[in-house]
Formats: C-alpha cells, sequence, structure tokens
C-alpha cells in the first residue's frame, strides 16, 4: 500500500544523476516523487530508462522560483504520503554565459536554482520528514569535486570564493550577480552555489540532527561526464570531456553507476552518518570503496555555514525578516 512504502523526493529527475537515481530507488522498492520543471519530459525520460509508472509521481518544481518551492510542498503534502527522504539533485551549469540570468525574485539564476531553491526546499520539508514514522530519514545534498580546490579536480580556475558573503549580504539583486558581490563570472557561480550545498548540508546536520534524527550527507558519486549538465558548453568541450575523464583521469562513472549511488547513501545502513560527505575510491569502478571526505576548507568553515544560512533565510524569506 502507497502509505506504507517508502517515499523519497527527488530534484531534476528529467535527466542525467536525478533520473537513474530514481530508477535505482524504483528497482529497490521506493516511491519516488519527481520535482521537475517540464512534466511530459520527465515522464518520458522514465519511461525511457523502465522506470514503472506506479512507482512514481511527478510534481511540477521551477527551483528557480521561490513561489514554485513553495508550491510544490503544497503539492506534495496534498498527496497524502510521508517523506521518508528527501533528494536535492537538480542543478544548472551555463559556463558560457556573458552576463547573469535572473529569476523571478530578481537573484542570479544559478545561485536561486543550485542553493536558495534547495535551501528553501530543504527547510519547508525537513517539517515533513520530521512527521514521518520511518525510524532512518535521510537528506541528501548532491555535491561537487568542484567545490574543493585541495582535489585534483576543483583546482582548475576559476576558484569557488564566498568572499564574505557581501553580494548576498547587499540583497543579492542587479546589479549583484555573485555571493562576493564581486564581478559576473558563470562557472565560479556553479562551484559557488555547490559550495553553499555542502554547508548547507552542514549546518543541518549542526541545527537538526540530535533534536530530529535525520541523517544529512552529501556525495560525490564521480565525474558523470556525459550528462546533459554540460549541454551549455561548446560541443567539443561535451565530445572531449568524457574521452578525457575516461582515458586520462579515470574519475568518470557512468550515470547509472552515479544514479545507485545516490540511492545507496539515501537507503543503505552503512551511510547513515550524518554530517558526512561520501565520495568513491576508484570511481569508475562498482566494488570501488566509498569514504568520507574532508570538504573544502570553505565548505567546513562553521563560520561561513552559519552567515550563508542567516543571509539564505532572508534571501529566501524565512526565520527573520528582511
Ligand atoms: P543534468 O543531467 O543536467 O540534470 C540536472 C537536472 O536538474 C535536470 O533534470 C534538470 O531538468 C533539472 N533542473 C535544472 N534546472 C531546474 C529547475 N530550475 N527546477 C527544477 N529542476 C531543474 O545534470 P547532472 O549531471 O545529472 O547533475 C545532477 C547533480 O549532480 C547536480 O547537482 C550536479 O552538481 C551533480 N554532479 C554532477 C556531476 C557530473 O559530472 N555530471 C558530478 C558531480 C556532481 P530540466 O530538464 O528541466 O533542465
Amino acid at each position: 500500500m502507497a502509505q506504507q512504502q517508502s517515499t523519497v523526493v527527488i530534484t531534476g529527475t528529467s535527466s542525467g544523476v536525478g533520473l537513474y537515481a530514481a530508477k535505482a530507488f524504483a528497482k529497490r522498492g521506493w516511491h519516488v516523487v519527481m520535482g521537475c520543471r517540464d512534466i511530459p519530459k520527465t515522464k518520458a525520460a522514465a519511461q525511457s530508462v523502465g522506470i514503472l509508472e506506479d512507482s512514481y509521481t511527478v510534481i511540477h518544481l521551477d527551483l528557480g522560483s521561490l513561489e514554485s518551492v513553495r508550491q510544490f510542498v503544497k503539492d506534495f503534502r496534498a498527496t497524502g504520503r510521508h517523506l521518508d527522504a528527501l533528494v536535492c539533485n537538480a542543478a544548472i551549469y551555463m559556463p558560457l554565459l556573458k552576463e547573469p540570468l535572473r529569476s523571478p525574485e530578481g537573484y542570479e539564476l544559478t545561485m536561486a536554482t543550485n542553493h536558495l531553491g534547495h535551501f528553501l526546499l530543504c527547510n519547508l520539508m525537513l517539517e515533513d520528514l520530521k512527521k514521518s514514522p520511518a525510524a532512518d530519514k535521510r537528506l541528501v545534498i548532491l555535491g561537487t569535486v568542484t567545490h574543493n580546490p585541495d582535489e585534483l579536480g576543483g583546482k582548475i580556475p576559476p576558484r569557488p570564493d564566498l568572499g564574505n558573503l557581501e553580494g548576498f549580504a547587499a540583497r543579492f539583486k542587479a546589479p549583484i550577480s555573485m555571493i562576493d558581490g564581486k564581478k559576473f563570472e558563470p562557472v565560479k557561480a556553479y562551484k559557488d552555489s555547490k559550495v553553499c550545498n555542502v554547508l548547507t548540508m552542514r549546518e543541518l546536520h549542526r541545527r537538526y540532527h540530535d533534536s530530529t534524527g535525520i541523517t544529512f550527507t552529501s556525495l560525490y558519486p564521480g565525474c558523470v561526464a556525459d550528462t546533459p549538465l554540460f549541454r551549455n558548453h561548446y560541443p567539443l568541450f561535451q565530445k572531449l570531456f568524457p574521452l578525457f575523464q575516461k582515458h586520462i583521469t579515470g574519475g568518470y562513472v557512468s550515470q547509472e553507476l552515479a544514479g545507485e549511488r545516490v540511492a545507496a547513501v539515501v537507503i543503505d545502513p552503512e551511510y547513515k552518518q550524518s554530517g558526512a560527505y561520501w565520495s568513491w575510491g576508484n570511481r569508475q569502478k562498482k566494488d570501488g570503496k566509498s569514504f568520507v571526505q574532508k570538504v573544502s576548507p570553505q565548505a567546513r568553515d562553521d563560520e561561513k555555514a552559519q552567515k550563508m544560512w542567516d543571509l539564505s533565510e532572508k534571501l529566501v524569506g524565512i526565520g527573520v525578516t528582511v
């Protein structure tokens, strides 16, 4: 019966890691609630990888719009399902932009989609997770190697730098487009947003793990170099990047394996370690061992995490009123 079946909400399942994570969850008997901005595309994608219709529900969600996030939560609640896990997966990466795009609220779109939308979603759905009768509840946010300049994959410039969050403190609207208040740099905007994702996970853990028992984690599933994440890059990059990751760095991971890793971090007992950031050694291999990886100096800066949290609350309209 639907009410007894474990339910996971995942954002961004129309392609890539999210789609294959949905497939892995469905295979493991979970019901998947997909938060996506293009419902027909998502249904076609689910069908293309063989996810059975009765194992998922698609609900409209545009993470770039705070109103849409709030509506998504209302629509989820109207299904009457309990929430056992939330996976924040969706992201945009637009490396060739010359000028920033803006969310309906006026925020730079990469940060708005990848961080602010998920930040609001996590805060709202925390209440749903608390209410679930399940003994083991988890909230997982996708990370990436590029958040971390201490790792080889994170050394390529531009490096993420949140500065003192001057851009957030100044309300993050035009002409401001970067969290540090500096000049617009689309690749850095993506990396900064992924640092915010890790800070959010760590701050959720610090604030709520003891009182709720919820496990908060992040993971870097490996370089899933052939997902549509790179669709806004030069065509030549899209062709060469997977080959480079497969044959030169060895960091390449298939979409199927990345999806299985996401589901494992949500379901398997060995990943029930709140505050952990999971990574895999020998990333391409199915039997490559997972381990808890140290996050970047910025992402483990507790003072920065608290500041990011307070300012993000203001930007999304929760907590202290602006
Ligand atoms: P992807 O195939 O482009 O998937 C991104 C998903 O996010 C798509 O379903 C997309 O849906 C959705 N999305 C984008 N904007 C949205 C919005 N405003 N509202 C709701 N959904 C939205 O990329 P991916 O590689 O699978 O990336 C998934 C996650 O893995 C990201 O968090 C990324 O940072 C992380 N990651 C990826 C890699 C990698 O190598 N690919 C490595 C490490 C971590 P639409 O169809 O509507 O665009």
